[in-house]
């Protein structure tokens, strides 16, 4: 990217940060290596905004609530960024995740930019490019970084592991089966929503809100954050400030007590060491005298002729 070009990003130009993104999604390795030069210059104009990540089943709500959550947000003078990590996206832009027909307002909105999940790429895979989609979004000027997920399968942890504050929506109801959430995930959140908590569901909502409260008390948490539980309703706009003030209160807590610094910092390594596992593992598949050995080695393992053990370091002495 031009210096001009940057400078466009910076000021907020769309284009501009679309073009970024579309290089850091792209699987050509000179797309790559522009993507990563652009990261580097924007990286000391990023990390100036709230991550957030929100996850829960299909149907709970989550577009319905990222799309009254931002809205909310964009009249409180923020801008809001959406970004979805779904690893089973078929094809590029093919998601339903983060899908702009889906969030048809905030879509519109001068201060939001919503982009689809990217599709599977080689290193990293779609959280790494999210994660990098992030930063550009920063450098760009956005204040909130929404995350969607679904929470059914690996990518919550993902996502968790790259934004400040995690949240899950539920649905009023469900009780012990805990909605198809599995329980690792519960211990992940700092803020289970109930959501859709209007209407005839109002009442349960207020009684699965007590008992998911006395659920997460029994859990074990790290931080200094007790998880907090409450109700909203996405679709009639109630109780959205009230999730805002929670994270406003838990950023005040958060910066005052070095935790937030700290845990952005443990995210930079984690991710770090989960690169270099990745590029050793590009290096090992692209090397010559490792291919060359492998269908042999693999052979004599199969047939019991070479332990397992000493094959594997034949092949990683060879690299
Ligand atoms: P997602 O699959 O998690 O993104 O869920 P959607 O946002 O698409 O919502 C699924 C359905 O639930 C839609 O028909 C929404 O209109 C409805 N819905 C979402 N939020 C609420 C809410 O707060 N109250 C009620 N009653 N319905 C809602």
């Amino acid at each position: 990217m031009t210096a001009f070009d940057l400078e466009k990003l910076l000021s907020g130009n769309r284009r501009a940060l679309a073009k970024a993104i579309t290089l850091v999604e792209s699987k050509l390795p000179a797309h790559r290596e522009q993507a990563q030069d652009i990261l580097e210059q924007v990286l000391p104009h990023s990390g100036n905004s709230m991550r957030v990540g929100i996850t829960g089943v299909p149907g709970v709500g989550k577009s319905t609530f990222i799309e009254a959550f931002g809205l909310y947000l964009i009249e409180q003078g923020k801008r809001v960024a959406v970004l979805a990590v779904d690893p089973s996206s078929p094809i590029a832009g093919g998601s339903i995740l983060g899908d702009k027909t889906r969030m048809e307002h905030l879509s519109r909105a001068e201060g939001a930019y919503i982009r689809p999940s990217p599709s599977e790429g080689a290193l990293g895979g779609v959280a790494q490019k999210t994660r990098e989609t992030m930063l550009l979004c920063e450098a760009a000027g956005y204040d909130v970084i929404l995350v969607e997920t679904v929470g059914v399968g690996q990518s919550e942890y993902q996502v968790a592991g790259m934004v400040d504050f995690f949240m899950v929506l539920m649905l009023p109801g469900g009780g012990d089966e805990l909605q198809g959430i599995k329980k690792g995930i519960m211990e992940l959140a700092d803020a289970l929503v109930i959501n859709k908590a209007d209407g005839d569901s109002e009442r349960l909502a207020m009684l699965t809100r007590q008992q998911y409260t006395s659920a997460m008390n029994l859990l074990r948490h790290t931080s200094f954050w007790t998880p907090r539980v409450m109700t909203c309703s996405a679709l009639k706009n109630l109780h959205i400030d009230a999730v805002w003030g929670m994270l406003v209160d838990y950023y005040l807590q958060a910066q005052d007590n070095g935790w937030f610094t700290e845990k952005r910092a443990k995210q930079n390594r984690d991710w770090m060491h989960q690169l270099v596992q990745e590029m050793l593992l590009l290096k090992l598949r692209g090397n010559p005298e490792v291919r060359r050995m492998l269908p042999e080695l693999e052979q004599g393992v199969a047939s019991a002729q070479i332990t397992a053990y000493a094959a594997a370091k034949q092949i990683i002495d060879a690299l």
